[in-house]
């Protein structure tokens, strides 16, 4: 599933490709639903025709598009990839390929095309106040790549819970962004058991999580993103990161640090993988 840095690095290959200033000529959707939920079901993609294009921010794992309404109102279009989404920066005209959903076509080029093979992403259009105080958005916590975030708002934040550490980092009101991958190469990076209750974390830990977390984003976006299977950049280029990651989906084989063989588990539900050795169960933390 993309996380902070692969929609990151979709945000910055959008914004490469000179997408703003534009007139939305045309909006084409296939009729089939994408993300479930009333939010993203209600997306008010009619709001899109003859709107201004501006820029692409990112908040989270979602992608915001900011839009000038044809009556001059601050438009946002949310865009959130699910699990096999891609937006693809197509010339006019080209061919979309199997599961494309969306397709948003500028006065004079280019197109963009939206394609979500499990149809778990979503795109919802509406004013931007509105966006700030409803949906999905509206909950969302720190950016952890923002100066001001730091161990001592983060352990403020989730510190007192008796949540594993895993889930409070997975949790986006927390922090936003962050997903299997990257608490996974977190957690293994601060020598923190996965499931260790966060309220039992010491600040020393706070601080190496703080930087581990620093560390695994910012090797992701530098290395264009981690394409297991789906994930792809604004032209369609796959990410390299998962050549980098030290533990995630890497079960059975070596740990890159000490050698011993990185072990599969399981916790309310979710599978994950650990090294034994590095991320030790019983030490003071
Ligand atoms: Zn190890």
């Amino acid at each position: 599933m993309p996380e902070l840095p692969e929609v990151e690095c979709l945000r910055r290959g959008l914004a490469h490709a000179d997408l703003s200033s534009k007139v939305i000529s045309s909006v084409w959707r296939s009729g089939l639903a994408l993300r479930t939920g009333a939010f993203w079901r209600d997306e008010r993609l009619h709001l899109l025709q003859r709107a201004r294009t501006g820029s692409f921010e990112r908040r989270g794992k979602f992608l915001l598009w900011r839009l000038t309404g044809e009556a001059g109102q601050d438009l946002a279009a949310v865009i959130h990839l699910g699990m096999t989404g891609r937006l693809t920066v197509c010339s006019p005209g080209t061919e979309p390929i199997a599961h494309t959903h969306v397709i948003v076509s500028l006065q004079g080029g280019p197109d963009l095309h939206y394609a979500d093979a499990r149809r778990f992403g979503g795109v919802h259009v509406d004013a931007l106040d509105r966006l700030a105080r409803v949906g999905p958005l509206a909950n969302l916590g720190p950016e952890p790549l923002e100066p001001g975030f730091s161990a001592a708002q983060l352990e403020s934040r989730g510190g007192r819970s008796r949540r594993a550490i895993r889930d409070v980092l997975l949790d986006q009101r927390v922090v936003a962004g962050l997903g299997n991958i990257y608490v996974s190469e977190a957690l293994f990076r601060a020598g923190l058991p996965p499931i260790a209750p966060a309220c039992e974390l010491r600040p020393s830990a706070w601080a190496r999580l703080c930087t581990a977390i620093d560390d695994v984003l910012r090797q992701g976006i530098r290395n264009g993103g981690t394409t297991l299977r789906d994930y792809r950049g604004a032209e369609g280029e796959r990410g390299r990161n998962q050549n980098a990651l030290a533990v995630y989906g890497r079960g059975g084989h070596p740990c890159p640090t000490c050698e011993r063989t990185l072990r599969a588990y399981e916790h309310s539900g979710r599978s994950g993988v650990l090294c034994p050795r590095c991320q030790p169960a019983r030490r003071r933390r």
